[in-house]
């Protein structure tokens, strides 16, 4: 994914540079590669591991290389030749192959990783233990093994792991351990580089089986108690999901056992590595959850195991085609989630949770086409894993199912897997089984909705006979046909669906009256939907008798969208709000939208305070009425809590005194507390020092950390800012929470030298982390209340420059954009 600079015996000044497209067709067209065999030991070091790979491949004539990022290489040999070691340059090892077979064996010292890639280890603070595990995707194999690296060159994995004693491990085949320390993992089917992965340590291990398929779960042994509280739901998330698959799919699973493993500091949702997923392990709940919260982490479980089909027994030949992996496992994730499981409302949660994070992508100077991102390495490819690939491109297949139909869809899908098993494919490819399948039409679809940027915005024209305005963006210009539905109220605060087809700039859609109309609620198209003047003038009353949960969510997307565009006031916003979290049913509405109210749009209103204070209070006046301890209820409370301005009401909470009836004073509910408490100051940071010793677990230490970058004073500032710049090393959840929480409304005369001092600091901090995080804490530590054109000017600058990593300026590009929008806001609203 990028270079890593770890120490190798790399004599070259040249860096490590990624993977192009032509390399790698170049070196598949040369070599199939028939099997890896590896050793790994994990027992010599907490620093390094030892890794023996022994590589056979088939091989026309020619020139090509070894990717290999060690720390110290022991000896090379191809055919039982010794081959210079100091040839290693820049992670490749140059080699001129004869024609016909050939075994590579690598006997190299590889790095422990701390940055969530290559083999991650990490030291639970609960109880000091350790564990490990790999993280592949997208190019980090080389610091695990020697290997050809691309996703096109498939081969078997038989993998030996030697572990300390009282560590199990689990890894793509399933595991057997014969002696002690000694672990034998099955040799898989053909899987591609970026999937390969080994668990190990004291994990705690839950097991069953399904449909003859062996189940695991495992997570560090802290949670072992909140594991089993959960395996059941798991497991039978996990069966339902199964057997539902393989109705659709028409092909079975086939890389044997399931393992799902809850990993330590693990940067993304989840990992689909075949056999072995590797989940982020506050997905196991250790304090209570909304309900929109087990939704999200079902549809994680459902996403991970639709990849097992798409993605891992059918694989893209290129990183350009990665978007279709996640378009189509989070359709299909979403889908299976509310048609399977008890998650019949995994909709409502999407629309809540997805579709903004997907329009607001679409809406950024760095939107790009769901496919065909012309990616010409990993690097770029993965500045694309954004709203647009995941929520955009599922709405995108959920649609192409609709027009097509679902049989046609699933006929189109079978035969894919059917042509192309444990092999690689293509966009192209896919299209072709869906013609085949009989689907119609479809090049002029990718041509509207895949291949080309942007999302259209759809506005009503009220005067007269109503009108549907489709404007184009203007940097992208397209013809899309949308197929949707209005939701137009009549007098009595009915809602009536009206179908549409959307073909031209001008669409009639007959008088509309003087209710609200909400465009697309129902999201059966992909457009910016901002509502309109009169529906935001009389949501407020209409919104307390909306019964279907979609429209409400639908309402709150048209608000959101409208608000983007700097069109509705921050004062209509909260007027909503007020009226909505009364009546609102469905957890995942106050979770997704009071989160963004809280960071949005209550600095924008007429009196902040007021606006604050009066959400504080209807949302704490709903969770009083909500069922006692109820997942709505804690919603609820976590918005009354993060808008509460008495620290003697917070007090009172924190001694569980004056909490809705009902409401579990647990460890995260506690920390929620105390981070508002440091935000107005009401504590200092030798008291949460004393509530992180109280229960010093993985999750006090990240909200430890959180709360004290919070603080009111330079020493909190200071203390974050160490952490982006990488005079303290921390684990990477603490360097993002440290940026999230050190930026807070109010403190602005404190914090504003930070917006100098990010300019300067940036390229430094950039240097000091590698991976995910350092993209993470560009944006984490980006100052997103300093909302001034000053700040908007000296953030555009710093974006041109060009010696800052691609993925540090994507942020940048991005998260200035919002800044922008906000400064609209401020300006039409009154704020500046
Ligand atoms: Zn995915």
């Amino acid at each position: 994914m990028r270079d890593h600079p770890s120490p190798t015996p790399d004599r070259s000044s040249c860096p490590p540079r990624g993977l192009g497209r032509a390399e790698a067709a170049a070196r598949a067209a040369l070599l199939d590669v028939v099997s890896y065999d590896l050793t790994l030991d994990l027992t010599t070091s907490v620093e390094t591991f030892d890794s023996l790979t022994r590589i056979v491949v088939d091989s026309r004539a020619g020139d090509t290389f070894l990717d290999l990022k060690p720390t110290a290489v022991r000896s090379i040999h191809l055919d039982g030749m010794s081959v210079d070691v100091e040839l290693l340059s820049a992670g490749r090892l140059p080699l001129a192959l004869t024609e016909g077979r050939h075994e590579i064996v690598v006997d190299a010292v590889m790095p422990f990783r701390t940055d969530g890639e290559g083999l991650h280890r990490s030291v639970d603070p609960a109880d000091e233990r350790h564990y490990v595990y790999g993280m592949c995707f997208m190019d980090a194999a080389p610091t695990i093994f020697a290997c050809f690296d691309q996703p096109d060159l498939k081969a078997p994995y038989t993998v030996h792991v030697r572990a300390p004693e009282g560590w199990i491990v689990r890894g793509n085949g399933q595991a057997e351990n014969p002696e002690a320390g000694l672990w034998e993992l099955a040799t898989t089917p053909p899987l591609s580089t970026y999937f390969v992965t080994v668990v190990a340590g004291p994990y705690h291990l839950v097991t069953d089986e399904h449909d003859g398929i062996p189940l695991g779960l495992s997570a560090r042994a802290s949670l072992a108690a909140d594991l089993d509280a959960d395996a059941d739901e798991l497991f039978t998330l996990t069966r339902q999901c199964f057997d539902e698959f393989h109705r659709l799919f028409g092909v079975r699973y086939p890389f044997g056992g399931y393992h799902q493993a809850f990993v330590p500091e693990f940067n993304a949702g989840a990992m689909e590595n075949p056999g072995c997923v590797t989940f982020r392990d506050p997905l196991v709940f250790s304090s209570a959850v909304t309900r929109g919260t087990r939704i999200k982490r079902a549809g994680t479980v459902a996403h991970e195991m639709a990849h097992q089909w798409f993605g891992n027994l059918v694989t893209p030949r290129w990183w350009d085609d990665l978007w279709l992996n996640e378009s189509f496992a989070e359709y299909m994730g979403v889908r299976v989630t509310a048609d399977v499981t008890e998650y019949h409302d995994a909709w409502v949660q999407n629309s809540y949770a997805r579709r903004q994070w997907g329009l607001v992508a679409d809406q950024r100077p760095t939107t790009h086409p769901v496919a065909g991102n012309g990616a010409d390495d990993a690097l770029t490819a993965l500045q694309d894993f954004d709203g647009i690939s995941y929520a955009k491109g599922s709405s995108i297949l959920k649609q192409l199912a609709a027009r097509m139909g679902d049989d046609v869809f699933l006929a189109g899908v079978r035969d894919h897997f059917d042509r192309h098993r444990f092999g690689n494919a293509t966009m192209h490819d896919l299209l072709g089984s869906w013609t085949r399948a009989g689907a119609v039409g479809l090049d002029a679809f990718a041509a509207q909705w895949l291949s080309t940027a942007g999302p259209d915005r759809l506005d009503l024209d009220r005067d007269g006979r109503g009108v549907l305005l489709r404007t184009p963006p203007a940097e992208h210009p397209a013809d899309r046909t949308h197929r949707l539905r209005l939701a137009v109220s009549d007098d009595g605060g009915h809602w009536h669906a009206h179908d549409l087809d959307v073909d031209a700039a001008r669409t009639e859609v007959g008088a509309l009256g003087d209710g609200a109309v909400l465009v697309d609620p129902w999201e059966d198209s992909w457009a910016v939907c901002p509502a309109d003047p009169r529906t935001v003038a009389v949501l407020p009353d209409l919104l307390p008798r909306m019964s279907d949960p979609m429209l409400r969510a639908g309402a709150w997307n048209a608000l959101r969208s409208g608000y983007h565009n700097a069109e509705v006031a921050p004062d209509d916003v909260v007027r909503a709000a007020l009226s909505w979290l009364a009546v609102e049913t469905h957890d995942a509405g106050p979770e997704t939208v009071g989160p963004w109210l809280l960071r949005d749009v209550l600095p924008l209103c007429t009196d902040p305070s007021d606006a604050a204070e009066r959400l504080h209070l209807g949302a704490l006046s709903a969770a009083r009425a909500a069922s006692p301890g109820s997942s709505l209820q804690l919603s609820l409370t976590q918005v009354a809590i993060a808008t509460c301005a008495s620290p003697d009401r917070l007090e009172s909470w924190l001694r569980a005194e004056g909490l809705p009836t009902g409401t579990d004073l647990d460890l995260e509910l506690r920390w929620r507390i105390l981070g508002r408490l440091a935000g107005l100051g009401a504590v200092d940071r030798s008291r949460l020092d004393t509530e992180l010793d109280r229960e010093p677990t993985g999750v006090s230490r990240v909200e430890h950390t959180r709360a004290v970058a919070s603080l009111p004073d330079l020493a909190a500032k200071e203390f974050a800012w160490e952490r982006f710049t990488g005079v303290t090393t921390a684990p990477n959840y603490e360097i993002t929470a440290a940026g999230l929480g050190m930026w807070r409304c109010g403190q602005d005369d404190l914090l504003a030298p930070f917006v100098e001092r990010y300019a300067a600091d940036l390229s430094r901090a950039a240097a000091a982390h590698s991976g995910w995080v350092q993209g993470d804490a560009a944006a984490a530590f980006f100052p997103t209340t300093a909302l001034s054109q000053t700040t908007v000017e000296t953030m555009t600058a710093l974006a041109t420059d060009a010696s800052l990593p691609a993925p540090v300026r994507r942020r940048l590009v991005d998260a200035t954009d919002q800044l922008t929008r906000q400064v609209a806001v401020a300006r039409r609203f009154g704020r500046s």
